[in-house]
């Protein structure tokens, strides 16, 4: 008996990281390999990804990886994966399958991490391909960057559909709607289940089209007499479009400043998704050599990342922007949840500055690229799936997107609300969830990945929270006297000059604490270290009200 496993790494009960295991008769098919960034707690960790040992377990039964769109939560991870499945698998990594735009980007991601050779393939959509018990096919649709498709699995028991990120929008920029038609056609032939994005389902009515953000900028732009800096995703090739057809209007040149905002550009425009016309654009070195009102800058940094380009004009030290009173920062973007204070502060910098700032919330200059509750609703309605699974999105998106189709008559107990790691299970007699396989994450922290190692993240946030004492004793091999005075060291303290002044004391307390064990025979390194760590733990904490992490070294001589 066929039965269906559909089983999210990622991406459920949470926004970022996407991963999604489709199984039919042990073979595999992965649709998107994204990452999420780490939160402030997470000190020193770069990125974090689904973890994917599950796959690595299984890497011979993989048929394909399908990636819907060249967003980070959905392709982030994609480097990683692929690396790790290609050392622990004897037979090649599986292919990669995608639109064009998000093969060029996925290639370049690659290329960035040194990966060469694998097998990456551009999908066109409505072209179907059979991958073991499963046939893929890709849908049209459109979101924030070109190119987003719906991901249909075919199989014996009926047909998945994972929407990825998308909206329906109208009058899209490049004039391809979503494929309605199809989503139907699919809905006619009885869809098994529909695993839907649930990001805006919060959000009553119908997201505007993107193309009602250009004439809000040129509106905007038309009023700015000194320089235009705007600021967007880099990878909304037609945003970045519009504010280049506004700055065309207005015979402004157009500076591309942030390294993935001119790589991004390059591939869209290598595919024929953007265009400017000759002569248009300027190297960012020569925007101080032409008057400012003939001049937008368009930057990365739209989330107040900490490298970006924005972030350093914001902070006075970009080499070739440098903001002045009179300049316009336009923000095309919204926060996404957990940037906002990185974005507020870099909006207040500006503003220090002399500069003035517009946000969405001034001007309708950003148009988000995931469809609202009635788009949701639309999405049920023309698919008409038997079971329904809500993905994209935390546990409060997902409920309203599960009360969304019921509101649209979609049967309660068909409809499952799951979390990462629990796998939704089909079979001819039913669907219901299977065993739990416990989805944690994994940790890139420079080239490295790992398991989350809590005592690493645990010393982490305390050095950075308190500083750190590092305390170095040398005693005689022989009885254990000291035989030296005692080092103490400190870093990231703050008060530095009651440390300063404590240090003595703390030489007198670790020379004390050493007599006191030599007295009472304590010879073990480990257990004179546990001695130190206790006494100067509380003298410190006395004294400063702090609690630096305390490093004792015993050395024996
Ligand atoms: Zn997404
Ligand atoms: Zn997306």
């Amino acid at each position: 008996m066929s039965r269906l496993r559909i089983l999210p790494l990622g991406g459920v009960g949470e926004i970022g990281k996407n991963l999604t295991v489709v199984e039919a008769d042990g073979r595999i098919v992965v649709v998107d390999a994204g990452l999420r960034f780490p939160t402030p707690e997470m000190v020193g960790i770069d990125l974090v990804l689904p973890d994917f040992t599950y796959l690595l377990e299984r890497a011979a039964a993989i048929e394909a990886i399908v990636i819907t769109h060249g967003h980070e939560d959905h392709v982030g991870a994609l480097p990683f994966l692929v690396r790790e499945l290609a050392a622990r698998s004897t037979a090649s990594a599986p292919p990669v399958f995608g639109g064009a735009l998000t093969i060029a980007m996925a290639r370049s991601k690659l290329e960035e991490h040194r990966l060469k050779d694998f097998d990456l393939r551009e999908l066109e959509p409505a072209r179907v391909l059979e991958l073991g018990p499963l046939s893929l096919e890709l849908v049209h649709m459109t979101h924030s960057i070109p190119d987003s498709c719906a991901v249909v699995l075919g199989s014996e028991l009926g047909s998945v559909v994972i929407t990825g990120d998308y909206k329906f929008d109208q009058t899209p920029v490049d004039g391809r709607p979503a494929d309605v038609p199809r989503l139907a056609e699919i809905g006619r032939d009885g869809l098994l289940l529909l695993c839907g994005d649930s990001t805006n389902a919060d959000r009553p009515g119908v997201a505007p089209s993107e193309s009602s953000v250009g004439p809000a900028l040129l509106q905007e732009f038309s009023r700015c007499e000194g320089r235009i800096i705007v600021t967007s995703f880099a990878s909304n090739i037609h945003r970045v479009q519009q504010v280049i057809d506004a700055a065309v209007a207005l015979d402004r040149k157009v500076a591309l400043v942030g390294r993935s905002m001119r790589k991004n550009f390059n591939i869209a425009s290598n595919l024929g998704m953007a265009e400017a016309p000759d002569g248009l654009f300027i190297q960012p070195r020569e925007i101080e050599d032409l008057p400012d009102e003939k001049v937008v800058v368009i930057s990365t940094g739209s989330q107040g990342e900490p490298l970006s380009a924005l972030r350093r004009m914001a902070n006075n030290d970009h080499r070739d922007v440098q903001l002045h009173s009179g300049d316009t920062v336009v923000f095309s973007a919204t926060p996404v949840p957990g940037n906002e204070r990185a974005v507020n502060e870099t909006i207040d910098r500006i503003y220090e500055i002399g500069a003035t700032v517009i946000t969405a919330k001034d001007a309708p200059i950003h148009a988000s690229g995931h469809g609202w509750q009635e788009e949701i609703k639309l999405m049920l309605n023309l698919t008409k799936p038997r079971y329904v699974m809500p993905v994209h999105g935390d546990h409060k998106r997902l409920r309203l997107h599960s009360e969304l189709a019921e509101a649209v008559g979609v049967d309660p107990a068909r409809i499952f609300r799951g979390r990462n790691g629990l796998p939704l299970e089909i079979d001819e007699s039913g669907a219901r969830f299977g065993e739990d396989i416990h989805a944690g994450v994994m940790y890139v922290d420079g080239v490295n990945i790992g398991e989350p190692d809590d005592a690493a993240l645990r010393d982490r946030r305390e050095i950075s929270a308190d500083g750190i004492f590092i305390v170095v004793a040398t005693v005689s091999s022989d009885d254990g006297s000291v035989v030296a005075d005692p080092e103490v060291i400190f870093r990231g303290v703050a008060f530095r000059e009651e440390a300063d002044a404590l240090v003595e004391e703390l030489s007198d307390l670790v020379e004390d604490t050493l007599d006191e064990a030599s007295a009472a025979g304590n010879r073990e390194a480990h257990l004179i270290e546990e001695d130190l760590h206790e006494a100067i733990g509380k003298f410190v904490f006395q004294r400063l009200r702090r609690r630096p992490m305390i490093l004792p070294v015993v050395v024996e001589v």
